[in-house]
């Protein structure tokens, strides 16, 4: 499986803020964009000259960075998005929002989508009583997660969980027995991706 193995600090940087890809360290003072508020590279610090596409290019990353997703998979989503009916952009977030591994993150079972991905692979989660390993896994209406009875990752999801904020009002967790359900698709407002996704559509437009 294709996976983005890239500097995580480095991409918060280049996108010019905190896209919290590392847990518990992007609360911390150790965070890259905390430390060194500039891209990186040679030419970091220089003047940058911006244009149209590439404030449209620079979001299409973002979000792709935010979700962990790599450019290939980012355009079927896309693809897949104008098929349905509604707003394109919408469709889109909605879908990456409904990945496994960004749900588990949503929900507090994981400090990063990375960590999540790592614990769906390794087989740590179930979906309706089936063990899933497919991170990009899309979740419905009614799904209900919970850890595998023979799971040895028990304490590393409970750390996980001390540093959860609030769940969003779409999902439903309990962390005690460490189970959720999906109550039903999220709406656009209740979409915490720093992405504005008029900007990725006018991109994939052109
Ligand atoms: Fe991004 Fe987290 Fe690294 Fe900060 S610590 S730059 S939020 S990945």
């Amino acid at each position: 499986m294709a996976r983005d193995t890239g500097a995580q600090c480095k991409q918060c940087r280049r996108e010019g803020q905190k896209l919290f890809l590392k847990g518990e360290r992007c609360l911390t003072d150790k965070c890259g964009v905390e430390r060194r508020s500039y891209p990186p590279g040679e030419h970091g610090r220089g003047r940058m000259r911006q244009s149209e596409y590439r404030v449209q290019l620079r979001e299409k990353q973002k979000a792709k960075r935010y979700y962990g997703v790599l450019e290939k998979q980012f355009r079927i989503y896309y693809q897949k998005a104008s098929q349905q009916p509604g707003i394109t952009g919408e469709n889109l977030l909605r879908m990456l929002e409904c990945r496994f591994d960004n749900v588990l993150v949503r929900l507090g079972f994981a400090a990063s989508r990375r960590q999540a991905r790592q614990l769906i692979l390794h087989g740590h989660w179930t979906v309706n009583g089936r063990r899933v390993n497919v991170p990009s896994y899309q979740l419905r209406e009614n799904d209900v997660i919970a850890i595998h009875p023979r799971s040895s990752a028990t304490q590393v999801i409970r750390d996980a969980t001390e540093l959860t904020g609030q769940v969003p009002a779409w999902l439903q967790a309990d962390h005690d027995s460490l189970t959720a359900k999906v109550l039903r698709k999220p709406e656009r407002r209740e979409i915490a991706a720093p992405v504005q996704e008029q900007l990725i559509v006018e991109l994939y437009s052109k």
